[in-house]
């Protein structure tokens, strides 16, 4: 039994050519079933009418498609949806579709929970419970898919739960099966990968031949700082990763969430430019999503304006991005960490009245 799912578009091309052979089957038939897994995917074998019904019923004993199981879907006034997956197992992840003009662009995660704790991050409050599977990264997008062809993604981002970077195999496969025109076909260019700056994984990310995105989670100019908000920067110090950047080749981004009174001045700024500078970084300005942090405040808006006119009067590209979702919690981790704080409270609740 093979999860076929979990195969790059090649190996899984390679098994099902063997499997199809062995049987005597004719060699269109890898053809005919390839295309079902990613391109115009079915969510069970059943679905395949073109097949023949007993070939149908053997390949969901030999290559079952497990599927990720849609539990709350929540709709945003501004076109945002976020989806919690149940992966039948007891966990959960989620993913935020965004649609902006023809663009929809789809956060991924790529891990169960995050180990790195970041002060501001609703999921870094959850602690790590396990890494997804390549199937269960790229199944996000295909579920989106079987939900609605016409909500398919035209840009994938790895800014959903966990660190990318920290589960390198699976995100590597995943990255062929979004990637290949054999898997979603989307453009590299279009696929981001998002880091808090992990350097073994990030000289893997820079060896792959396609030009698949970076950006990188700076949220403070300083060591020092950084190290206040992300525990990371204690292994990966803020010198290392920005000489690793200079070596990617290709142009960055910089993330940096804005929080009102710790990282927000001039002067952060002014350092802030110091480091995107040399780097030809596009700096994207988050705010705080008033759910993620209960400790920290957003920065106020004209405060956001004031750091990105300042950053643009170093020369350095920046964009202020609104924070899209805010009614229905669509900050990575937020959805989770609300329906477990509701499930506790319901447990609570109950076992209140049993006494
Ligand atoms: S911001 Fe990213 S790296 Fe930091 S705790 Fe949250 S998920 Fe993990």
């Amino acid at each position: 039994m093979t999860d076929p799912l979990n195969l790059t578009p090649g190996d899984a091309r390679d098994a099902l050519a063997a499997w199809l052979a062995a049987r005597g089957e004719p060699a269109y038939r890898t053809r005919q079933i390839l295309p079902r897994l990613w391109i115009r995917p079915v969510g069970s074998w059943d679905q395949t009418t073109e097949l023949p019904a007993a070939l149908r019923r053997d390949l969901e004993v030999s290559f079952p498609l497990r599927r990720l199981t849609l539990t709350a879907r929540q709709v945003s006034a501004d076109g945002t949806e976020k989806y919690l997956w149940d992966l039948g197992d007891g966990e959960a992840i989620e993913s935020v579709l965004i649609p902006e003009g023809k663009r929809r662009t789809l956060c991924i995660s790529s891990q169960v929970g995050c180990a790195l704790g970041c002060v501001f991050c609703a999921t870094g409050r959850m602690g790590f419970r396990r890494n997804l599977t390549a199937a269960e990264i790229a199944g996000q997008v295909r579920e989106v898919v079987l939900l609605d062809p016409a909500l398919m993604p035209t840009n994938v981002v790895f800014m959903g739960m966990g660190e990318p970077l920290l589960n390198w195999d699976a995100v590597d496969s995943a990255l062929t099966i979004l990637n290949n025109s054999d898997g979603f076909g989307i453009g590299a260019r279009h696929i981001t990968v998002s880091t808090v700056g992990i350097l073994p994984a990030l000289a893997k990310l820079a060896g792959r031949p396609e030009q698949f995105r970076l950006a990188v989670s700076l949220h403070a100019p300083t060591p020092d700082q950084r190290h206040a908000l992300m525990p990371i920067e204690k292994k990966y110090p803020l010198p290392q990763v920005m000489g690793a950047l200079k070596q990617f080749r290709r142009r960055v981004t910089l993330e940096y969430v804005l929080i009102g009174g710790t990282n927000d001045g001039l002067e952060h700024a002014d350092r802030l430019a110091e480091l995107a500078r040399p780097l030809g970084a596009l700096v994207n300005l988050l705010p705080l999503h008033p759910g993620g942090a209960p400790d920290l405040t957003p920065s106020p808006r004209t405060q956001m304006l004031a750091f990105e006119r300042r950053l643009k009067r170093h020369g350095v590209e920046a964009v202020l991005r609104r924070s899209r979702g805010l009614d229905i919690s669509a900050a990575c981790g937020q959805l989770r960490v609300e329906l477990e704080a509701r499930r506790r409270k319901v447990h609570s609740q109950e076992h209140a009245g049993v006494e």
